[in-house]
C-alpha cells in the first residue's frame, strides 16, 4: 500500500495569486471592456539581452552537429560559466571563492527548496515575515518547524535579531516582497547571531543586481566570518530576464560545517555535491552559454539597462505614490514597492480598491505572511508607459 507524505497535508491552499487571478477575472468579466494593468506578479517583461540571444543561439547551432553536440553536461555546471561568475561576481568585492564551491543551477527557486534535503527534519528553521512563500512551503514539505521573524518599520524589515536559538535561518536581501536591503552592519549582526548559535544562513541574492546604494552588501560573504555559517543563492532570472530561460547559481563555501549524531562536524558542500549528481543532471548547455554572455562586456551593458528600466519604473510608482501622501518603503534597491495602505484598511480590501477604481492589479501583503498585513506590494517589472498611467490611475482614485 502506498502512503503519502504527510507533510504535504499541512501545507497552506496556494491561494495568494489563485486568488488574485479569481479576482481579477470576475472583475474582467463584469467589465470586458476595462484595461487592466498588472503590477502584481514578479515576472519580468523585458526581452533577453541580444548578447544572451546570440550567445544561445551559437549554442543551439554547435548541438546541431556531431563534432560540436553536447549531451550532459557536468551536474556542476560548466566551467566557462563557473569562471565568469567567479571572475565578474565576487574577485571585484574582495571574495575569493574556488569553483568547486559554486554550483549552477536552474533557479533559485529549486536550490532555496531543495536545499531542505541535505539538513535534518528536526531543525528549527526561522523565516522573515513577510516572506518568500518557498522558504515555508519547502520546509513544510519536510515536517520542519518554522519560525517566524516579523520585518516591519520599526526594524527597517531587516528583522530583530531572534533572543532564542535557530538551527537555519533564511534571509533575502533586497528582500521579497518588502523592497528592503540589508546593511553591512545588521547583516554581520546575523552572521554574529549565526556563528555565535551554530545556525545555518541560507542567503537568498536573487535580487542583488538592483542593488544601487555603494554601501549596500551584494554577497553575504562581504561579511567577517559568513563562509563559515552561509549558503547563498543567485539568480540570473531577475537579473537578466530569465524566468523562463533558466538558470542560477548556489555558493557553498567549504568552511560550513554542520552536526551529524555521530558528533562529528560534515561540510556541506561535499553533500550538497553529492545530492546534486544523484537528483540533478544540471542546468542546459544553452542556458549556460546564455548566461555567461551575461558577463560579456555588451551582455553587461545590456542587462543593466534593463535593470535601470526597471529601477526608472520603480521611481516613478515610488515618488509618486509618496506624493499622493501614501507610505512608501523599497523600490530604491529593488523592484519592489511596499506601500502602507492609507488609512490603515485592510491589505485585500485596498487591493480591491486599486482593482476596481484604477483598474492597477498589485498583491495584498497579507499573502505573505501576517506581518504583511496592512501594505500591498507593487512590482517596477511592468513597462514604462504602464507605470505612468497606473500611477495616474491610482491618484484619482485615492
Ligand atoms: N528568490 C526570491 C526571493 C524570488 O522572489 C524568486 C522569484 O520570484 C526566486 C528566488 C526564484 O528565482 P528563480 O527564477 O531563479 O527560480
Amino acid at each position: 500500500m502506498a502512503y503519502i507524505n504527510e507533510n504535504f497535508l499541512k501545507l497552506q491552499h496556494r491561494y495568494l495569486f489563485a486568488e488574485i487571478a479569481k479576482r481579477v477575472a470576475a472583475y474582467k468579466e463584469a467589465n470586458p471592456q476595462a484595461d487592466i494593468i498588472r503590477l502584481g506578479i514578479g515576472d519580468v517583461t523585458q526581452p533577453l539581452a541580444p548578447a544572451v540571444v546570440e550567445a544561445m543561439h551559437r549554442a543551439v547551432d554547435e548541438c546541431a552537429h556531431s563534432e560540436t553536440f553536447r549531451g550532459y553536461g557536468p551536474e556542476h555546471g560548466y566551467n566557462f560559466l563557473i569562471e565568469a561568475i567567479i571572475a565578474h561576481d565576487f574577485t571585484p568585492r574582495g571574495i575569493s571563492l574556488t569553483p568547486e564551491e559554486v554550483f549552477i543551477s536552474d533557479g533559485a527557486k529549486s536550490d532555496t527548496g531543495n536545499i531542505g534535503d541535505i539538513l535534518a527534519a528536526g531543525n528549527l528553521v526561522g523565516v522573515t515575515d513577510p516572506v518568500y512563500p518557498v522558504y515555508v512551503d519547502t520546509n513544510t514539505m519536510s515536517g520542519r518547524q518554522i519560525s517566524y521573524i516579523p520585518c516591519n518599520e520599526a526594524n527597517g524589515f531587516m528583522g530583530d535579531i531572534p533572543a532564542t536559538k535557530l538551527d537555519v535561518v533564511y534571509l533575502c536581501f533586497p528582500n521579497n516582497p518588502t523592497g528592503a536591503v540589508i546593511t553591512r552592519e545588521g547583516l554581520q549582526r546575523w552572521v554574529d547571531y549565526a556563528l555565535k548559535n551554530d545556525c545555518l544562513i541560507l542567503y537568498d541574492a536573487a535580487y542583488e543586481a538592483f542593488i544601487q546604494d555603494a554601501d549596500i552588501p551584494h554577497s553575504i560573504y562581504e561579511i567577517d566570518g559568513a563562509r563559515q555559517c552561509a549558503i547563498e543563492f543567485r539568480s540570473f532570472s531577475k537579473t537578466a530576464g530569465f524566468t523562463g530561460t533558466r538558470c542560477g547559481y548556489t555558493i557553498i563555501p567549504n568552511e560550513v560545517t554542520v552536526n551529524s549524531l555521530n558528533g562529528h562536524r560534515v561540510a556541506l558542500n561535499a553533500i550538497w555535491d553529492r545530492r546534486q549528481c544523484s537528483k540533478f543532471n544540471g542546468a542546459s548547455y544553452v542556458s549556460q552559454r546564455g548566461a555567461e554572455a551575461v558577463f560579456s562586456p555588451e551582455g553587461q551593458r545590456q542587462v543593466r539597462a534593463t535593470i535601470a528600466y526597471y529601477m526608472d519604473n520603480a521611481k516613478i510608482i515610488r515618488q509618486g505614490l509618496e506624493q499622493y501622501g501614501l507610505k512608501v518603503f523599497g523600490g530604491q534597491n529593488a523592484p519592489y514597492i511596499w506601500v502602507r495602505t492609507p488609512d490603515g484598511i485592510g491589505s485585500w480590501n485596498f487591493f480591491d480598491r486599486l482593482l476596481r477604481e484604477a483598474q492597477v492589479v498589485t498583491t495584498p501583503g497579507a499573502g505573505f505572511g501576517a506581518a504583511g498585513e496592512g501594505y500591498i506590494r507593487i512590482t517596477a517589472f511592468g513597462s514604462h508607459e504602464s507605470s505612468v498611467e497606473a500611477l495616474k490611475r491610482i491618484g484619482k482614485c485615492l
